[in-house]
């Protein structure tokens, strides 16, 4: 993990966000989170899929429903 703006290593943790953890760089001072993909959904939205897949609706169809792309879809259900 390092700062996207200068590159340091010198981070500092900042709390969470939608259960993402975020972080502050020592260096330059700007803040950003520990994983961008995890931080576009919430873990409300990631059940949902998860349980309407169990149900029959196939990745594709949740992804048209949701606008989720559907490998994200399907690396939930993976886990
Ligand atoms: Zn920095």
């Amino acid at each position: 993990m390092e700062c996207p703006t200068c590159h340091s290593r010198q981070l500092q943790r900042n709390g969470y966000r939608n259960q993402v953890q975020c972080y502050k760089c020592k260096c330059c001072g700007r803040q950003f989170l520990g994983s961008y993909k995890q931080a576009r959904y919430s873990e409300d939205v990631k059940q949902l899929c998860i349980r309407m897949h169990l149900q029959g609706m196939s990745t594709r169809a949740l992804e048209k429903l949701t606008g989720i792309h559907h490998t994200t879809i399907l690396s939930w259900i993976r886990e």
